[in-house]
């Protein structure tokens, strides 16, 4: 059975896409540690990379090839300042030199030296195949980004299973029947479950120390597309909307930081259409951040980042004012297990589902996780996440240019409201009537996936992204 951590599902990383940017660039990270492994690095003489599938036709507007060379440097897509990527990408391209995992030196020609292929390897539409020359001979290495920063080397030979991963927790779960019956067997909520098998693996100290830096890299990136007025980067010319909607929807309370921003807000009085303006605003933010290149947490994947920070902000400045980080953490846990399920049934990969696997899924991880915090049963949790993934079945990926921008950024806002809706109507819904339960709606999807025609699959090559012309926008 796999084995997927709360930290698996939320990733602290750089936009703009997490299968097209952090799966790369953690891919190229493998790689190096292989040839160090087999004591090859130091021999490597000149690299190249070959891109397939959907990340070669949707690339250059995801960044793939940033994140590629950013990997190759050695750069942390956690902890590098953002503000140095464009500079470091500009060098290696100016100087036609790459300083290999920082190390050494090697001539890097990024027009000749990463290669788009619009061919599509067998396994899975995101393949990459890395190439070392060691004493004048090729060594090669094909990797695959299956969706939310993850990176597997091995085919999976039902496409749903990575056999790389052990799983050691003791209440493994692949469905959502597993987890209720764990659930009604410890009398134990969804949260404390999950927190029962994270403690497996690292200490209840770790574990709150990382969901609060997941935490604060949320609201820091929700504060600071709040506050970043003009263009987005790419060529369309998207105006950031997070800050005009944010200036007139902020009170009069003033704050200096994300922390007390939270505060101010709390002190605005809201009305109904208020509260979706503030929530589209928060799912807005982050995913302007992402499509800028800037930190965002992956959850499940970049191009849906936006939908669980907002829920959870709405949650703390809407729905309980007392909201603290034991709420926080439940809803991490929570949203984090309901997403694995997801990715163990189906998949949270665009290139393999469409965009019912990125907002569909993120919007089944809020739904379900602001449920429990809403007071909720285990099963009402559940069918709040059906219920939002329900509403997503059959959405395509169709990003305008390929970049991460048109319809992604907006369709954060729909996947925040629709959870929201989610979790009110499953507080009011006996789960003994429910038609539908998750693990349907999971194995559905994923028959839904498999129906899709590649061109609704991150290829830009159907729906908006051929029915608007970039001379249109
Ligand atoms: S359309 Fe959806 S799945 Fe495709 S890149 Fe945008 S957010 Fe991701």
């Amino acid at each position: 059975m796999e084995c997927i951590s709360v930290f698996d599902m939320l990733k602290i990383g750089v936009g703009p896409s997490s299968s097209h940017t952090l799966g790369p660039w953690r891919a190229a990270e493998r790689w190096i540690k292989e040839l160090k492994t087999a004591n090859k690095f130091d021999k490597v003489e000149t690299i190249s990379v070959d891109l397939y599938g959907s990340l070669s036709l949707t690339g250059k507007g995801h960044a793939t090839d940033y994140a590629v060379m950013l990997g190759l440097s050695g750069a942390n897509p956690e902890t590098i300042p953002t503000a140095d990527i464009d500079k470091t990408v500009a060098a290696i391209k100016n100087t036609k030199t790459l300083l290999f995992n920082g190390e050494k030196s090697l001539v890097f020609n990024t027009e000749t030296d990463i290669v788009f292929n619009r061919k599509f390897l067998p396994f899975h539409s995101n393949g990459m195949t890395f190439t070392a020359i060691i004493n004048g001979r090729k060594s090669k290495s094909t990797f695959y980004s299956i969706g939310g920063g993850f990176v597997v080397k091995e085919e999976r030979t039902n496409h749903k299973r990575n056999f790389e991963i052990k799983c050691t927790f003791p209440y493994p779960i692949d469905k959502g029947t597993e987890l209720l019956q764990f659930c009604k067997n410890l009398n134990l909520p969804i949260s404390q479950v999950v927190l029962e098998n994270e403690k497996s693996i690292r200490s209840e100290e770790d574990i709150d120390s990382e969901l609060q830096r997941i935490w604060d890299t949320m609201l820091e990136c929700m504060y600071i597309g709040c506050h970043t007025e003009g263009n987005l980067p790419g060529g369309l010319n998207v105006r950031r909307r997070a800050y005009d909607i944010h200036q007139n929807l902020k009170g009069e309370r003033p704050y200096n930081n994300p922390v007390e921003w939270i505060y101010s807000i709390r002190d605005t009085e809201v009305k109904f259409r208020q509260i979706i303006k503030w929530v589209s605003c928060f799912a807005l933010a982050v995913n302007e951040v992402n499509a800028a290149l800037g930190r965002v947490v992956t959850a499940p994947t970049n191009g849906s980042a936006g939908v669980i920070p907002a829920v959870l902000m709405y949650y703390l400045v809407i729905e309980n004012h007392d909201g603290n980080f034991e709420d926080i953490k439940r809803f991490l846990l929570v949203a984090g297990e309901i997403g694995s399920i997801f990715k163990k049934g189906a998949t949270i990969s665009a290139a393999m589902g469409g965009c019912q696997a990125e907002i569909g899924v993120s919007s089944a991880m809020a739904a379900g996780a602001l449920t429990e915090l809403l007071g909720g049963t285990p099963e009402q949790v559940l069918v709040a996440a059906e219920i939002a993934m329900e509403h997503h079945l059959g959405l395509t990926c169709d990003p305008i240019g390929g970049l991460v921008q048109i319809p992604c950024i907006e369709r954060n806002a729909m996947g925040a409201i629709k959870a929201i809706n989610a979790a009110e109507l499953a507080l009011d819904t006996n789960p003994e009537n429910v038609k539908v339960p998750l693990d349907k709606v999971v194995n559905t999807m994923w028959e839904t996936a498999k129906d899709m025609h590649s061109k609704y699959k991150e290829t830009s090559e159907g729906g908006l992204a051929v029915g608007v012309y970039l001379t249109d926008c």
